[in-house]
């Protein structure tokens, strides 16, 4: 490495490398000399280098890995001349990184550095890692701010110096509300949670607002953001690009942000790992709403919304089996619409659907959160009242039942439809029963009801002889 003639041919030979190159003092650390392709790979120069050791310390983006990795290996390979390789991601000079794949070795005095930039095949590695991840958290249902936290967590990573965001649309209110900013501080994200959109409102606003790509370089000069400046200086963001998250129908779902420390300008590279999480949130969100769906769907009844049978019998039969609930009362209330058909017959099918939703509503809007109503067969409506006397379960009933009578719907031609319900209810007092048992009794209360004219109440306690009780 030293005379005339040879030192031209291995400079030459260093600089026509593609691998980055650098030799440190063995004994002081001293980085005396780079290739090329090592100030092309960092934008270093020699000057800026200094010792090795407290480079390292400067470049290694996370500092765990400096700690736990980096460091050993590096103290290491002044011991040893060992050519291990270790891979690691480098802050650049321009703040950029570069993941590289690095070895060492000692010749005469001199400690040698190669640096293999590996820097796609990891970006296009951890892409499929993240979306794997993403896909497995949406099939073991997995709630969705956590399956958002690993896509942010991972494009943060991507992009050091970012900090990244997930809002989600409510459609309804047309507002933004909080999907994922695991990094941001809480009074960010409270200001955020819930904001409006529309024009000037941020760089996430209005993207969901003009459902475009908003690109604000500098958030302190644009009018997008002149009623957040504040905002986002106590929270220390200086740019932010933000991307509308479309479903595949071309609907609304969100947006993504990317937000800078300093004014930036996104490169090329920028614009592709933006578009790639937009995709991953869009397919997250939208796996995540059809999981909804189909859950909904097989608890749920589709006309009232109210629970389903299947969901009701499962409900009941946990709460029946379990030992500690059997010490308590509890009542089981079945509820009919009376000469529901006539409805059918005289205002159509249309109006007899827009009943049953009306008697919903209404009871929803009676029972208490701990009891359970369900649509279990065509107009036939099973309700749960746990912890509940018979005593205070007729009351129930009967308000079910004036609150019912008192209501209308509109049919056709806006005539008013008038509709009742008869009610049977059954009571445990505690112990052991079946929810079949307890089912039947309910509907032998029933039966009685309609027998005495219907739009009545009659109980049935469980393990007696019916009938007794009638209102
Ligand atoms: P009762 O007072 O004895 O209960 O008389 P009813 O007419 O209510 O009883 P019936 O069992 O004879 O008729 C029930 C009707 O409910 C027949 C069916 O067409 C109607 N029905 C069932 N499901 C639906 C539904 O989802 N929508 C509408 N509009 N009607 C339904
Ligand atoms: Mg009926
Ligand atoms: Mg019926």
């Amino acid at each position: 490495m030293q005379n005339g003639h040879n030192d031209v041919q291995l400079n030459d030979v260093l600089n026509a490398t593609p691998i980055a190159v650098a030799w440190s003092g063995l004994t002081s650390g001293h980085v005396e000399y780079i290739n090329s392709s090592f100030s092309d790979l960092f934008g270093y120069t020699l000057d800026d280098l200094g010792n090795i050791e407290s480079w390292y310390l400067r470049v290694v983006s996370d500092p765990q890995h400096y700690k736990t990795v980096i460091e050993p290996w590096v103290q290491d390979c002044f011991l040893r001349n060992t050519l291990v390789d270790i891979e690691t991601t480098l802050f650049c000079k321009d703040h950029s990184v570069r993941h590289v794949r690095m070895c060492s070795a000692i010749i005469d005095d001199k400690r040698l550095w190669y640096f293999n930039d590996v820097t796609e095949h990891w970006v296009a590695e951890e892409r499929l890692r993240v979306r794997s991840d993403m896909l497995e958290m949406v099939a073991k249902s997995s709630a969705l701010k956590d399956i958002l936290n690993v896509i942010v967590k991972q494009i943060q990573k991507e992009s050091p110096h970012s900090l990244c965001s997930v809002l989600l649309f409510d459609k309804v209110e047309q507002r933004l509300r909080l999907g994922a900013a695991p990094d941001f501080p809480d009074f960010y994200n409270e200001a955020i949670d819930g904001v409006q959109i529309g024009l000037n409102v941020g760089s996430c606003g209005t993207a969901a607002f003009l459902g475009k790509r908003v690109i604000v370089e500098d958030i302190f000069s644009h009018p997008y953001w002149k009623d957040y400046t504040s905002l986002a200086r106590h929270a220390e963001v200086a740019a932010c690009w933000s991307d509308p998250i479309m479903s595949s129908k071309g609907d609304l779902l969100g947006t993504f942000a990317i937000y800078k420390r300093f004014p930036s300008a996104p490169t090329d590279k920028d614009f592709e790992l933006i578009s790639f999480a937009s995709n991953l949130v869009s397919i997250a969100i939208e796996s995540f709403r059809a999981q909804e769906e189909l859950q909904n769907r097989a608890y749920f009844d589709h006309l009232t919304g109210l629970a389903n049978r299947g969901h009701f019998f499962r409900q009941c039969e946990s709460i029946l089996s379990n030992a500690a609930e059997q010490a308590f009362p509890l009542s089981i209330v079945m509820m009919d619409v009376d000469h529901f058909k006539q409805v059918n017959d005289k205002f159509g099918h249309k109006t007899g659907d827009l009943v049953l939703q009306t008697l919903a509503v209404k009871s929803m809007s009676i029972l208490r959160r701990s009891d359970l109503i369900a649509r279990i067969g065509g107009e036939e409506f099973a309700i749960l009242l746990p912890f509940t006397d018979k005593k205070e379960a007729l009351r129930i009933a009967e308000r079910l039942r004036e609150s019912i009578e008192k209501s209308t719907v509109l049919g056709e031609g806006n005539r008013v439809v008038r509709f009742t319900v008869s009610l049977g209810v059954a009571h445990r007092k505690n112990g052991a029963c079946t929810v079949d048992s307890l089912l039947n009794h309910a509907d032998k209360a029933l039966y009685q009801s309609k027998a005495a004219g219907r739009n009545c109440v009659f109980a049935l306690d469980f393990n007696s002889v019916p009938p007794l009780l009638s209102l």
